[in-house]
């Protein structure tokens, strides 16, 4: 049994996250600052001996006792990072900085929570782990894609700097049960529009192209990355490679869910990756990993999960009033 850090862990994957360490016997001390978390997602393992949640924000420095930390504080959505992109910036520099200083002084082994973002609009398709990607440095997804970016810069000084044991992991799209009402990414707003019969919003012409990961597949991704030799640090794609566009997707949910929602199309973000699809040779070689969930079961999945929630008492105007403070 081992005593785990996980910050970020009321958020969508750090909630899977705590949930799969706690069933595996470990110690889970959860810090967030709810910013875009909620205590929804971890009410369940609050009577659990085994696990802790204290309210933090991760840019300010933390000293706490544990075996290992997995650092997946920070919004995620365009629209929450976007919103206060300097805050964005600073969890990825300062968040990563004050855990990495954490993990130095306890010898604990960590794990970072990086992106696809790190490739920006990619040129090279699918993205291995030795593209350097097509990142703007200034434009509105900049506090997100560049500080994930510095992020890996600071692991990597870490390790060749102090020995430090780290993990570097590349999410690719992840969706699943647990995403905010208010997440704002493609697929819990596909399904929520679906599901109350309003229009869905297709940015651009719905051609650009993103590679979905079940929840489920992604936290196994990241245990067994966790659990490699310390001379594996990664970085490392973790994602499903199976590729759709935007339009697919929507024909998708609209067939899932049998709804009478029209595609109305929007004007396409700053800077919206044209395509996205992980090259997982390096995952399934070191890691013995591949995900196993496919769209369509995934997405039913989800499905059920939005109905209950828009079937219950949850009001989301409220959970939105409270993001923005
Ligand atoms: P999420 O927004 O649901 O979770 C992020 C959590 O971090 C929230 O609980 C939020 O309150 C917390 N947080 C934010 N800033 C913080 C701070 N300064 N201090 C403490 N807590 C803070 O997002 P998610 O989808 O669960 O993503 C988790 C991590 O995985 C993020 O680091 C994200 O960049 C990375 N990631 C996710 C995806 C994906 O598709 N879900 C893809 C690539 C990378
Ligand atoms: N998108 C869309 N309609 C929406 C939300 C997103 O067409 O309501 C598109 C968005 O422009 C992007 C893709 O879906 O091309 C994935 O967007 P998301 O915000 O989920 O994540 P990203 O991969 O861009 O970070």
């Amino acid at each position: 049994m081992k005593r785990i850090l996980v910050t970020g862990g009321a958020g969508f994957l750090g909630s899977h996250l705590c949930e799969k360490l706690l069933n595996d016997g470990h110690e889970v001390l959860c810090i967030d600052n709810f910013y875009t978390g909620r205590r929804s997602n971890i009410i369940e393992f609050l009577s659990n001996p085994s696990f802790e949640v204290l309210r933090h924000d991760i840019c300010f420095p933390l000293y706490v006792e544990v075996d290992e930390i997995y650092n997946l504080a920070c919004p995620a959505s365009p629209i929450h990072y976007q919103f206060d992109p300097v805050q964005t910036t600073k969890t990825s520099v300062h968040g990563s900085i004050n855990m990495l200083g954490l993990a130095k002084r306890i010898k604990a082994k960590i794990f970072q929570a990086s992106t696809s973002e790190v490739y920006g609009d990619p040129i090279v398709h699918p993205q291995p782990e030795s593209y350097w990607g097509n990142v703007n440095p200034i434009g509105t997804r900049s506090c997100y894609d560049e500080g994930k970016r510095c992020a890996e810069t600071l692991f990597f000084d870490y390790y060749r700097q102090n020995k430090l044991r780290i993990k570097v992991a590349r999410i690719f799209n992840t969706y699943g049960p647990k995403m905010h009402i208010n997440d704002g990414r493609v697929v819990s707003n596909f399904i929520l529009q679906a599901l109350r019969g309003e229009d869905i919003t297709v940015f651009g012409d719905g051609s650009q192209t993103r590679s979905f990961c079940y929840v489920d597949d992604m936290i196994d991704g990241f245990l067994r990355f966790m659990d490699t030799p310390d001379d594996f640090t990664g970085p490392v794609n973790l994602g499903n490679p199976s590729e759709f566009t935007i339009l697919e997707l929507a024909e998708k949910i609209i067939k899932l869910t049998k709804t009478h929602s029209r595609i109305v199309y929007k004007p396409l973000p700053e800077d919206d990756p044209q395509q996205r699809q992980p090259d997982i040779d390096l995952a399934r070689k070191a890691l013995k990993w591949k995900p196993k969930v496919i769209l369509d079961d995934g997405l039913k999945d989800t499905v059920a999960y939005f109905k209950t929630l828009l079937s219950s008492s949850f009001k989301p105007s409220v959970q939105r009033k409270r993001f923005k403070g």
